[in-house]
């Protein structure tokens, strides 16, 4: 990746501050489960703040990219529903923003077409999430999918000519294919009056950009090792407790040396607003069991609101599935307008 691209929330240049309306947000979360602590302190309390500064926020269930690396698309309308719902209690204003599934907005899957004819079946192939998600895949053979998904993906960020893209870490070979994709669209149908067609979206980076699991792999929700946002107290702490650790007493934060145990503390300051050495200071000799006993306290603390907040929310799936609805509609109409540009550049009738 191009580091220069990468931003922070806080080095968010003065331009996006300056004038919000100019810029446009796109990401979004598969459908194959509840939203984890990773999901939060990687991406969505960047979309909120974002939001909340005034840039326009598009989020995209990508339904069909489900059956990338699984035989079904196993409860698919709840997992979607769901996630609106962890949108909603973190903060997402629904009323300001676009929230959509991929299977929704047919002209999707037309961008998809001169998009995939910009990238070469050799650079597909070495984009290293995909290889690790074929690593974890249940399936025995890779599907064509699998494979080309980080292009739909570009069609999914480009079609709202999105430019800001708070994602975490796995996602940047996934980025950087959407701006090669911009890049070399804009290169080969360049517009007669001189202008481009997409922008070159970045990367926005959180604090967390690959919080671990409690195996110690990234946190993932389909990897049986994530501690969901809505969980209850009880179960935040039994899932904790089974976290990997080492067996050193002094707690320290060294992320190289020590993932599994500087990840807990980092969680830690996350949730608590202090420095991870402030947490690693504090705990000191304590050992693991207190690290542990740290963090579910200071993780059922930060989440009480935002859990209260979705239980109240739960009762009414009608709202819920009204949000997608709406949300279809404007990405519907935003599609079809950049789909007739393409046309236009393409120079079909
Ligand atoms: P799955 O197991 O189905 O792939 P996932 O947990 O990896 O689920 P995704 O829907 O693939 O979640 O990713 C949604 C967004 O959350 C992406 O921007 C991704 O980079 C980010 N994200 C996922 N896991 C983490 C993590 N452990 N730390 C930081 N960000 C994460
Ligand atoms: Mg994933």
């Amino acid at each position: 990746a191009d580091l220069s691209d990468l931003a922070g929330f806080d080095a968010l240049d003065e331009s996006v501050r300056a004038d919000p309306a100019a810029h446009r947000v796109l990401t979004g979360d598969r459908p194959t489960g509840p939203l984890h602590l990773g999901h939060y302190f990687g991406s969505l309390r960047n979309r909120v703040r974002l939001q909340r500064l005034g840039v326009e926020m598009f989020l995209v269930i990508p339904d069909y990219q489900v059956i990338t690396d699984r035989d079904v698309a196993d409860r698919l309308a709840e997992h979607t529903e769901n996630l609106v719902l962890d949108y909603l209690a973190t903060g997402i204003d629904a009323d300001r923003a676009t929230v959509f599934t991929h299977s929704a907005v047919p002209a999707l899957n037309q961008l998809l077409l001169p998009f995939l004819s910009l990238v070469s079946v050799a650079e597909l192939h070495r984009n290293p999430t995909v290889k690790d998600e074929i690593a974890h895949s249940s399936q025995a053979a890779v599907n064509g999918l699998m494979l080309t998904y980080p292009v739909h993906q570009a069609a999914d960020i480009l079609f709202c000519k999105a430019d800001l893209v708070p994602v975490g870490k796995d996602q940047l070979p996934h980025l950087e294919v959407t701006r090669t994709v911009a890049r070399r669209f804009n290169e080969r149908y360049p517009h007669p009056d001189g202008t481009t067609v997409f922008p070159r979206p970045r990367a926005l980076l959180d604090a967390a950009p690959l919080l671990l699991g409690t195996d110690g792999g990234k946190m993932s929700k389909s990897r049986g090792n994530s501690i969901p946002l809505a969980a209850d107290e009880d179960t935040t702490a039994r899932l904790l407790k089974g976290a990997k650790t080492d067996t050193d007493r002094r707690i320290t934060y060294d992320p190289a040396g020590r993932p599994e145990v500087s990840n807990l503390v980092l969680l830690a300051a996350l949730c608590q607003d202090r420095t991870p050495e402030e947490v690693a200071e504090e705990i000191g000799d304590g050992g693991a069991a207190a690290l542990k006993r740290t963090v579910t306290e200071a993780v059922n603390e930060h989440f009480r609101p935002i859990r209260a907040r979705r239980a109240e929310l739960a009762a009414d799936r009608g709202h819920l599935r009204d949000v997608l609805r709406a949300g279809s509609e404007r990405a519907n109409a935003i599609a079809d307008a950049t789909l007739a540009e393409v046309r236009e550049v393409m120079g079909s009738l």
